[in-house]
């Protein structure tokens, strides 16, 4: 289990290296604008952090535009369509899976991303974050035709072009243990940093890779906010340590690959 003495470990082992590693944050279900958003924009402030809202575009408050500052180093990603569940109950739950036609799929999804444009113009970045991480494989190449350029699940990504078009920058942190809906506790999440960011630097997973920090600011309690404020704190200052805006992120890598 690791601890924040391994995490400063293995960025010393990056720094040693000659190697700066590089970080996203990605924060999901934005709908409307309210407390825990105002605090989680605030830490992103205070850190100087860039951050990633992935927002449901069907629920979604036209308030929320005014309500986020326009900042650069705020942008916006598109968190499936509804953030229905469309598995029966005996399967993972799923939005963007096999069970409608891929036709009826495509449009909520190119409706949504038109909903986020028109609302945000510029600060959306057209990458999709399937709800629950779960997309139908088979409908990724369907995906660049809709106006997507990016898409964002969790773990290490298999492949940094999953289509042709397509480019891929997943989340490795998860702060909430789900089942019990509250802070995962400091090992847990450091264990996704660490060994995300090992596995980088042994080249065990693919090196250009930002490492992605993903949150839930509505499922947030006292804890998580405390360990949100201290991971950016201790990653933000550390000198081998370099955080992207999800611009940079999705196109971290691009010639390597
Ligand atoms: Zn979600």
């Amino acid at each position: 289990m690791s601890s924040w003495k391994a995490l400063r470990a293995e960025l010393d082992r990056w720094g040693q290296e000659g190697r700066r590693a590089s970080f996203w944050w990605r924060d999901d279900d934005a709908s409307a604008p309210g407390e825990a958003l105002d605090r989680l924009v605030a830490l992103a402030g205070k850190h100087g952090v860039p951050l990633a809202l992935a927002v449901i575009p069907a629920d979604m408050d036209p308030g929320l535009a005014d309500a986020l500052p326009r900042r650069a180093r705020l942008q916006l990603l598109q968190h499936g369509f509804s953030h229905r569940n469309h598995a029966p109950a005996t399967e993972k739950k799923m939005e963007l899976g096999p069970h409608r036609s891929h036709g009826a799929v495509a449009r909520e999804l190119k409706a949504g991303r038109k909903r986020l444009e028109a609302l945000f113009g510029r600060r959306f970045l057209p990458a999709l974050v399937p709800p629950w991480n779960r997309i139908d494989p088979a409908l990724l190449p369907r995906l660049p035709g809709l106006g997507f350029v990016g898409l964002s699940t969790f773990r290490a990504r298999a492949t940094a072009a999953p289509a042709p078009g397509l480019r891929q920058v997943n989340c490795h942190i998860d702060i909430i243990d789900w089942r019990e809906r509250r802070f995962a506790g400091e090992a847990a999440a450091l264990d996704g940093a660490v060994g995300h960011l090992a596995a980088r630097r042994r080249a065990a997973a693919d090196p250009t890779e930002p490492t992605g920090l993903m949150t839930h600011h509505l499922a947030h309690d006292a804890a998580a906010w405390r360990f949100l404020d201290r991971f950016l704190g201790a990653t933000a200052t550390h000198p081998a340590a370099r955080w992207l805006g999800a611009r940079q992120a999705f196109r971290a890598g691009r010639r390597a690959s």
